[in-house]
């Protein structure tokens, strides 16, 4: 979307109302495992009641609490968990927020009217679901939580929540209402979703299934079984996966999206995998993942796959992956020069979420020296351009744009004073506690972080701060 359009889309907004969004009707992010809801993505989930669920086969979307966010919208008032939007409409007058990219995709905008003429109060059928069919999981990834890992809420059942990260806490979950049903038990929220999907069908234009790890929820294997025998031709379907599953698994999976691609029953695929960085750093920072394996089954999605299907590279950049993360970049130019689609263009695309939460995970823990090593990768990149080799198969603007944000952000972040000193103490005690409970060794499995991990050392064993 060119400018132009951004500024005519925000003005449609804001003749309505200058807080009106069209993601908190439309766009919908549901957590089955413990049955919590959110319009968009960026506010915090809230729980979906089970006498509300009973009322509404809608309220999986339509809650009472989501209803009353359109009414202030509608009405011109700022919805506070809509906070990211007005922290960056608010930075400068020509910020164009997600407010407007949100509401301006094609799941969002036909739909105008529709928004604004019925009632405040009434159900309506979001466009773009998002769901999590559970939080089974076979990985431990060193930022997950527990609701969202079944794997790690056995390791905190075992060992208690990390004192760092206090929100994660078992009792805060279950008072909070974010306690996961067990995976092997019966699910209300689970039957809802699917009384409610005959329904939802007809108007879908985007589905994406998260996890916990979808390729191994029944779930899953179910809507590709639904569209193996009712094809949604306008569906764009998307699912992420840790491609760490077992083998019988995958290729059912692999089969099944095989069959559905070759006979167009959707209209595109989006898969998305998760690896931070290269090697056994990255098998350190997604504890149950072999890097080799991993590969392996990137270069089977890619060569069982039709050749326009694509694969994006989630990397999730925190402070561990900087060290080897131009081995990684290496591994990505490698696919992207030996598996293109029919137009010559990669099939694999890399994109760089960087990490925020928990703090002293981030970059922004860490020292100055870490600086070349991110330009570094930023440079990699650069050299490797479309604009520099005239070639179709090196990095893209786009993903580019995402290295340098993540440098830019690095470079303004302070590097000393209470908070900094704070992020390396919860650093040390958070490592030196995982490694404990997963029989690791961080130093000897980043040599080229000693020097860094032996700082947070001296300021836990000086600083008089409290954790937490
Ligand atoms: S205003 Fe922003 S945070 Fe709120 S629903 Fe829209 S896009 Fe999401």
């Amino acid at each position: 979307m060119d400018r132009k359009n951004e500024l005519a889309v925000r003005k449609k907004l804001n003749d309505v109302s200058p807080s009106f969004c069209l993601a908190k009707w439309y766009q919908v992010t549901i957590h089955l495992q413990n049955g919590q809801t959110h319009s968009c993505h960026h506010p915090h989930p809230h729980k979906v009641g089970m006498r509300e669920l009973q009322e509404n086969s809608t309220a999986l979307h339509n809650t009472v609490w989501k209803k009353y966010q359109r009414y202030k919208m509608l009405k011109g008032e700022r919805p506070a968990e809509c906070d990211y939007c007005w922290k960056i409409e608010d930075s400068h007058a020509d910020s164009i927020s997600d407010r407007t990219f949100k509401s301006a995709e094609d799941w969002a905008l036909p739909n105008f009217k529709e928004a604004t003429t019925k009632p405040w109060d009434y159900d309506f059928t979001p466009r773009y679901v998002e769901v999590s069919f559970g939080h089974g999981c076979n990985f431990k990834c060193i930022y997950c939580a527990p609701h969202i890992s079944s794997s790690i809420m056995a390791e905190f059942q075992r060992f208690g929540h990390y004192q760092e990260s206090p929100e994660f806490d078992l009792d805060n979950l279950a008072r909070t209402g974010q306690m996961p049903i067990p995976k092997d038990e019966w699910n209300p929220y689970v039957d809802a979703f699917w009384k409610w999907w005959p329904d939802l069908v007809p108007e879908l234009k985007n589905f994406r299934i998260t996890g916990g790890e979808p390729l191994i929820n029944q779930n899953t294997f179910r809507f590709l079984d639904y569209i193996k025998s009712h094809p949604m031709p306008e569906l764009i379907f998307g699912i992420n996966s840790n491609l760490g599953i077992p083998d019988a698994q995958y290729d059912r999976f692999l089969d099944s999206m095989k069959y559905i691609l070759d006979h167009k029953l959707i209209r595109h695929f989006e898969f998305y995998t998760s690896v931070d960085t290269h090697g056994v750093q990255a098998e350190y920072i997604r504890n149950g993942l072999s890097y080799k394996n991993y590969m392996t089954n990137v270069r089977k999605f890619l060569t069982t796959l039709p050749i326009d299907t694509k694969l994006v590279f989630m990397c999730t950049y925190n402070a561990l992956s900087v060290p080897t993360f131009n081995e990684f970049l290496e591994d990505v130019v490698l696919l992207k020069k030996e598996f293109k689609n029919s137009q010559g263009e990669p099939r694999v695309i890399l994109d760089m979420p960087y990490l925020r939460d928990p703090s002293y995970l981030s970059l922004a823990v860490l020292t100055d020296d870490f600086e070349n090593m991110i330009k570094g990768s930023l440079t990699f990149m650069k050299d490797r351009s479309v604009e520099k080799l005239f070639q179709h198969w090196v990095f893209n603007d786009h993903e580019i744009s995402k290295m340098e944000r993540v440098y830019n952000w690095f470079v303004s972040l302070p590097k000393d004073g209470e908070n900094v000193r704070k992020m390396r103490k919860n650093f040390f005690s958070f490592i030196r506690e995982h490694d404990r409970r997963r029989g690791l060794n961080f130093r000897s499995c980043f040599p080229m972080m000693k020097g860094f991990y032996q700082i947070c050392e001296d300021v836990y064993n000086n600083d008089s701060i409290d954790v937490g």
